[in-house]
């Protein structure tokens, strides 16, 4: 047996850690410090030396992408195979639990999981069928309302009516809410942890086996459980201090969610004999971006306090790029990347960090723009594209015909002339009777009133998910998916629709097939449950890790939020405004605006080498055009850590100053930076940088019509707009 493996590599407050004894144990550490290796090595001692199954291990982390990552590095500690040991996020371990107990979950055997962008569809709709104005009950808010209850472990049942008409409406629409997804056998997110605590919770003999299975529960990035994620790690191990967390208050980020730092208090609480155990040394980061790292965090309160020290060295300054605008964010961004991939670097040590998913995009172009491979987590993922999400809304229809969100999608795609009153007539049934869409379009049927035209194209519609569920039977997963792909008719939707991207749309739909392929429903799958319902579960679950070749080496593009955990060699944050992070909801209340820092603290800790902050003096975003002043906590970084970057030699830009400063009024003679010009045939447009000078002299206009260009001055013609 080789237990070096397993201990050498640690430093001895991480060596006592993972050796000691069975008991309840919190490793509250600093980012970098080694949290994640202690809980993945403590695993693997408990199998190899103290001899536990795989099978009586149970370990919890944030992401799909971490809970791969620890199965891999445990599978290169361990000498003996580790399938049967439970390891994933709350979300995917409650499914599971689900899959295996449907019925005493008094859930269909085939129910569905929908992420939230199907859960708001489904809320607006009962909106609407609730005659309540959308202006007065953003569906946004009532998605939030109804998801805050289940976090806490509320049940519309467990709130009395008040006199407050507010109250009274919102616990109506969250009845209605909870009646509708139960009809139609769905499930939110928040609805699996909920539901998955109930059937735990009620039922003593499910409860007892699964105590008796998980000897031994561990749990990544404590911080950031919320009530009910906490109550469900409560039943599973109660006071027998097997419980095993590692976490740091500082980038606890979820508390929007609902997650509470206090469950690190409650934990030391309720385990009175608990170990608490301290990691100091960060290995991640050079000496720079922690001392940076560390001040930011130090303007917090009420922190737990924790020292970080690294004996890595100084390295390099942070950089702080200016940008002119959103684009020469992008621009400058792009280009740092490919001067690292010139010089070697691997792209997949790269990632560019934002505060919200919309900011992705402009990357994006320019990546494309100049063939750099990138794959973007979160966001616009491979599931939630409208090609998938069709093509699996057929599946889900196949699987479970009162899946109304998906019925909705599909009916009438691709046309098949079903028409607005058809749908109409069918949603008036459905309410009627309180019946789904589907047995509503049957009875309609039925009834005979409608013309031959709509009668016939909606028997079609009928039949046509019957042959799939009759054609599909026993085949294997990837040829169902293919099947559906084809006789759907949307695979030549999208061949026709070369215009509309359908070329892309036609490639991530053979992308899909593919994924089933691979999708290996073993490790999940103990109790051979329907390949299918796990592989939309896991469609709902993942986060968007199909859609490039998980192993080609490219750029990760990702939120903050996603990033937890993870580390890069070079990482960019970017968008580093004020209203955009800290976001403009967060600035006015200093709860969240200390939870927007420590977001900036795990951004920062990210970053093993190199750390790009970059902000622009002038951004495009949802629309509008704003002119923000750099972000707050650039200026709680120390001065004397950060390195100015000018772009190009000779243009002498301004010296980014953190202070809100004038606009840029850098000039070449005639034209300066942000001056309105026209073209006579591009049109109006912004300058954003000049170059060369004499007759070399070239500037890059910002055209309303077409788009960046590069012109040479000497030629160019521009008119200046006052
Ligand atoms: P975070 O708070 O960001 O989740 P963490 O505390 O979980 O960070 P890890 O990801 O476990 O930290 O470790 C950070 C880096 O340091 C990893 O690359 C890890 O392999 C390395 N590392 C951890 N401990 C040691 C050690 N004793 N010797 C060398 N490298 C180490
Ligand atoms: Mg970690």
């Amino acid at each position: 047996m080789d237990i070096t493996k397993i201990i050498d590599p640690l430093n001895d407050a991480q060596r006592h850690a993972v050796t000691a004894a069975s008991t309840a144990m919190l490793v509250l550490a600093g980012a970098g410090s080694g949290k994640t290796r202690v809980l993945v090595h403590r695993i693997a001692w408990q199998i190899q030396v103290e001899g536990l199954s795989p099978h009586n291990i149970l370990a919890v982390t944030f992401t799909n992408k971490a809970a791969r990552e620890m199965r891999s590095r445990l599978e290169e500690l361990l000498a003996i195979p580790a399938q049967t040991l439970w390891i994933g996020t709350f979300h995917g371990l409650a499914h599971r639990l689900l899959r295996r107990h449907a019925q005493t979950a008094k859930l269909p055997a085939t129910f569905q999981v929908m992420d939230s962008s199907d859960q708001l569809r489904l809320i607006k709709r009962l909106l609407n069928r609730l005659n309540l104005d959308e202006e007065k009950w953003p569906p946004k808010q009532v998605q939030w309302h109804i998801n805050a209850q289940k976090d806490e472990g509320i049940r519309a049942r467990h709130t009395s009516e008040t006199g407050d008409p507010y109250q009274r409406q919102m616990l109506a629409v969250y009845r209605a809410y909870e009646d509708l997804c139960d009809r139609s056998g769905m499930v939110d997110f928040a609805e699996l942890l909920l539901r998955a605590h109930e059937l735990l919770r009620d039922n003593p003999d499910v409860l007892e086996f699964y105590q008796q299975r998980f000897l031994q529960v561990h749990v990544d990035e404590f911080q950031d459980t919320n009530t009910i994620q906490y109550a469900w790690l409560r039943l599973l191990t109660q006071d027998k201090d097997n419980l095993f967390v590692v976490g740091d208050d500082d980038q606890s980020i979820y508390g929007w969610r609902g997650a509470k730092i206090e469950n690190l208090y409650k934990f030391q609480r309720q385990h009175p004999n608990h170990q608490l155990i301290r990691l100091e040394q960060n290995y991640r980061s050079t000496g720079t971006i922690l001392k940076a790292a560390n001040t930011l965090i130090a303007n917090n309160d009420g922190r737990m306090g924790k020292e970080l020290w690294t004996d890595s060295g100084d390295g390099e300054p942070i950089s702080l790029y200016a940008a002119f605008n959103e684009q020469d964010e992008a621009y400058f961004v792009v280009e740092r990347i490919r001067a690292w991939a010139n010089e070697g670097g691997a792209r997949s040590d790269v990632a560019i960090l934002y505060r919200s998913n919309a900011q992705s995009r402009q990357f994006e172009e320019k990546l494309m723009a100049t063939n750099t491979p990138y794959r973007v987590y979160g966001g616009l993922r491979f599931f939630d594209r409208a090609e998938i999400k069709n093509a699996l809304a057929y599946c889900r229809l196949m699987s479970n015909r009162n899946d109304d969100a998906s019925f909705e999608r599909v009916v009438n795609t691709p046309t098949r002339g079903i028409g607005a009153k058809t749908i109409d007539d069918i949603r008036m049934i459905a309410r009627d009777q309180e019946i789904s869409l589907w047995a509503a379009a049957v009875a309609l049927v039925n009834q005979g009133n409608l013309s031959a035209r709509a009668s016939n194209a909606l028997k079609s519609f009928l039949l046509l998910l019957k042959q799939l569920a009759d054609e599909t039977e026993g085949l294997a997963l990837y040829e169902k998916v293919k099947l559906v792909v084809e006789k759907s008719g949307l695979l030549e939707l999208y061949k026709q629709a070369k215009a509309d991207k359908g070329e892309e749309k036609v490639e991530n739909l053979e992308e899909l097939v593919n994924a089933a392929r691979l999708f290996d429903a073993d490790t999940d799958n103990e109790d051979n449950l329907g390949e299918l319902d796990l592989f939309l579960a896991y469609a709902a679950l993942e986060a968007g890790d199909m859609q490039a070749d998980e192993f080609e080496d490219c750029v990760q593009l990702m939120t903050l939020h996603s990033a937890k955990g993870l580390e890069f060699k070079l990482v960019f944050l970017v968008g580093m405004e004020e209203g955009l992070f800290p976001s403009q909801q967060s600035v006015d209340d200093a709860g969240r605006l200390e939870e927007e820092r420590r977001l900036c603290y795990v951004g920062i800790t990210r970053a093993m080498r190199k750390l790009y902050l970059t902000y622009a003096e002038s951004r495009r975003l949802y629309g509008r055009e704003s002119y923000p002043r750099p972000s707050r906590f650039l200026r709680e970084i120390p001065a004397e850590f950060i390195q100015e970057v000018r772009i190009r030699g000779n243009i002498s830009r301004p010296a980014a100053t953190i202070q809100p400063k004038p606009k840029t009024t850098m000039t070449t003679g005639t034209y300066k930076i942000g001056q309105k010009v026209s073209h006579e045939k591009f049109g109006e447009g912004i300058v954003l940088q000049m170059e060369g000078q004499g007759a070399q002299e070239r500037v890059q206009i910002n055209f309303k019509q077409v788009g960046m260009k590069w012109l040479m001055l000497a030629y160019a013609k521009l008119n200046i707009i006052s």
